[in-house]
């Protein structure tokens, strides 16, 4: 006997090639009836013999399409209806949307292969895509996902594409981002003088290859902003784009054209393979030892060993990579500091006097995206994100959430996201920079209202850190009065345990928080950033933290690490001092320390001072520059031949104590190395003490220290095994994490003040 089902299935359903591959499935199964998305997912109508609609269930949920991911599935049964055939009907939306957005993905094997045949349609067209592939996020107008609602709705299709995508069998088959060279989007080289050079699809990427050789700069429009790429063998170059960027010394990374190409150079890991693959595609960040190619190393990466690599993640990209035969630089479109560029008019107004030549293109991006950034640690494996954005952003899928509000949280200030539920979805937006920047804050403006628009919602609750002047938290002020919404504060480290609990679902246990970062506004109005937390039954309370030392000349104290160690240094100290400092300089910070209220607990500025001790940087020229220079000096570590510099903690945590037995034993004649890794020992040993000492099953880290690979892999060897140890690895560990962490305290925790 016939029966009718229907089938609903939520989760990342929409713009993945869902409804084609369930019309494929049904004819395979010979089972009539429709399928649709709708504004929770994917709505299907079956009829058949119940064994067959349930054979047909079961390998839809095992086997879906590969970029998919299902939430939640249900089939009920219903009255019976008689189709006459299957369908793919038209989206509907009748309720309050509900549902993931799908991130871009990076072009699949098949589309590769159609841009390289000569007799394909596709031959050298560089918007290549298909369902299990191409750009979604970035061009998201509103929702669900449908060619209407994206920026691909301005190139309607010629017949050619059309057959494709009515076509059940093809794998275009409704791919809403479906375009040719007949009816699509096109290229268009130009000179910093504006002239156009050259706009055949058959000479353009031979041309900008010819360019890139003779050591042109050239601002690629990407499919999610503009990318600056140059010959990475040629140190000039390099060294010229650093100087115009204004970017002298933060690494940049490199795309080889071929996986092939970059295994020739570079040993890679399965973890690192299997990153650099991945539908992601992002920044992987790899150990560049023992290196014998010839990359402009010294100019790309100076004073590293380590190195950001990727493959080409677009049609774009994979054309020019065709033929190329040597690795480019290829680094966000902008000037240090600025937000990613995408528009022509813009790129070409801010770039002209970085590049030479401009590829532009005709299609709209609507959510501008740098590429996403990950390591992994050596001896561990653990995946460490530094930048959650292009193919990550904008869902985060992983958390249990149980809630009705709308709630917005605005997230810190210097590393910025915002995180929005507006459904029952949490959406965490793509990494967007430093507030203090004013086109940054402009780009943080607009993705809040990019996320209004597309979700059709406002927030009832507006999440602030607790600091009164991060911008973040003035703009969330104004916001919450706009909207009439309630007003949340949350103090900036509880903000980041509280995003280490909601990654691992931590909230119903008892969990020793450690956050360590650079700067946070405390409690105390003291600059915190070296915390253990107490997590149980929904509070969260302060235990302890590294002994306070003073916060000196504001801002300047983060940028120059000399500073943290005058704060730190002891007198015996005063010969290694006095040659950092001019007299007058010395004269006017002593006064000032002397005078100095406002405290520290920074594990970040400690870590400052250590570098600056050991005479390996005085002055940051890029965030966390101290640090990465330290991690980069340690190869590998013998936890049994490594010493701890706190003998106690009984009388506090003491980052004065910290300096004097480094200072003894560089004085000692005691390499760098060495006293790099009895540091970091010093921190994983303390954490496990104090874990220990309180018998804490639980142990959760968060805050940017964490980006150390060497401390991570460090404490999960030293951790005993009854003690379980958590980091983040889906989120960042540095202040992107703290929209999410403001909200789930928001949801979570009791002593909300
Ligand atoms: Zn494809
Ligand atoms: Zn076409």
């Amino acid at each position: 006997m016939l029966k009718t089902y229907k089938i609903l299935i939520s989760g990342l359903v929409q713009g993945v090639g869902f409804r084609p591959h369930v019309y494929n499935l049904a004819l395979k199964f010979s089972l009539f009836g429709s399928v649709s998305n709708n504004e929770i997912g994917v709505i299907i109508y079956v009829s058949g013999v119940e064994k067959c609609v349930k054979d047909f269930y079961n390998k839809l949920l095992n086997f879906p399409p590969p970029v998919s991911s299902i939430k939640e599935s249900s089939i009920v049964e219903m009255e019976f209806q008689n189709f006459e055939d299957f369908k793919i009907i038209p989206s509907s939306k009748d309720g309050q949307l509900n549902l993931p957005l799908t991130p871009d993905f990076a072009i699949c094997e098949d589309c590769k292969n159609d841009i390289k045949s000569t007799n394909n349609h596709r031959y050298n067209y560089a918007f290549t895509t298909c369902v299990h592939c191409g750009p979604r996020y970035a061009l998201t107008e509103t929702f669900p996902f449908e060619r209407k609602k994206t920026s691909i709705h301005e190139f309607p299709m010629c017949t050619t594409c059309e057959d494709e995508y009515t076509n059940p069998s093809n794998r275009r088959f409704h791919s809403q981002t479906n375009t040719c060279s007949t009816c699509g989007i096109s290229l268009k080289l130009i000179n910093k003088k504006g002239e156009t050079v050259e706009t055949s699809e058959l000479n353009l990427f031979k041309k900008i290859r010819n360019l890139l050789s003779k050591g042109a700069i050239v601002a690629i429009k990407n499919t999610s902003g503009y990318l600056l790429c140059c010959d990475a063998e040629n140190e000039e170059v390099v060294n010229k784009l650093r100087v115009k960027k204004n970017r002298p010394k933060k690494p940049f990374a490199v795309l080889y054209p071929s996986l092939k190409q970059l295994q020739k150079d570079f040993v890679l890991n399965e973890q690192q393979l299997k990153s650099l693959t991945s539908v992601v595609r992002p920044i992987t960040i790899i150990s560049y030892q023992n290196y014998k190619g010839n990359l402009a190393l010294n100019a790309i990466a100076p004073s590293l060993k380590q190195l950001g690599v990727m493959l080409p993640y677009t049609g774009i990209l994979q054309l020019l990579a065709n033929g190329l035969d040597f690795p480019i630089v290829a680094t966000s479109g902008n000037i240090y500091g600025s937000p990613i560029t995408s528009k022509n008019e813009d790129a070409f107004e801010k770039l002209k006097g970085v590049a030479d030549y401009f590829l532009q293109h005709n299609l709209k991006i609507q959510q501008p995206q740098d590429d996403s950034v990950v390591k992994f640690s050596t001896k561990f494996n653990q995946q460490i994100l530094f930048r959650r954005s292009r193919g990550l952003a904008p869902n985060y899928l992983d958390c249990n959430i149980n809630s009705n509000e709308k709630i917005l949280a605005m997230g810190a200030d210097l590393k910025s996201s915002v995180a929005f539920y507006p459904n029952q979805y949490l959406y965490i937006s793509q990494y967007i920079g430093n507030l203090e920047n004013y086109d940054v804050y402009n780009r943080f403006i607009g993705t809040i209202s990019s996320f209004f628009n597309i979700f059709e919602e406002q927030p009832r609750v507006v999440i602030v850190d607790k600091h009164p002047n991060y911008h973040s938290t003035k703009y969330g002020k104004e916001l919450a009065q706009k909207t009439n919404s309630t007003l949340v504060e949350v103090q900036h480290h509880k903000a980041h345990f509280s995003a280490i609990l909601g990654e691992h679902d931590l909230f119903h246990e008892k969990v020793l928080g450690v956050v360590f970062d650079g700067t946070g506004f405390g409690d105390d109005a003291a600059i915190w950033g070296g915390e253990f937390f107490n997590y149980e039954e929904n509070r969260i309370d302060r235990i302890s933290h590294f002994e306070y030392f003073d916060w000196l000349l504001g801002d300047k104290m983060a940028k120059e690490p000399r500073i943290s160690l005058l704060s730190l240094a002891s007198e015996e100290m005063n010969e290694l001092i006095n040659k950092k400092f001019t007299s007058n300089e010395l004269k006017t910070y002593k006064t000032l320390k002397k005078s100095n209220t406002l405290k520290t607990s920074s594990v970040g500025r400690l870590f400052d001072a250590v570098a600056s001790l050991l005479n390996i940087v005085d002055y940051n020229s890029y965030e966390g520059e101290a640090a990465i220079l330290m991690e980069n000096m340690v190869i590998d570590y013998k936890l049994s031949s490594c010493k701890s510099y706190l003998t106690s903690i009984e009388n506090g945590i003491s980052s004065k104590k910290i300096i004097e037995n480094i200072g003894i034993d560089f004085k000692n004649g005691n390499s760098k190395e060495r006293i790099i890794l009895n540091f970091l020992y010093t921190l994983a040993h303390l954490i496990v003490e104090i874990a220990k000492s309180k018998e804490y099953r639980h142990v959760a880290c968060s805050g940017g220290v964490f980006q150390n690979a060497t401390l991570v892999d460090m404490l999960l060897e030293l951790v005993p095994k009854e003690i379980n140890l958590y980091f983040h690895k889906n989120l960042s560990p540095n202040d992107e994490n703290c929209s999410f962490g403001q909200f789930m305290y928001y949801l979570n925790i009791k002593n909300l003040k």
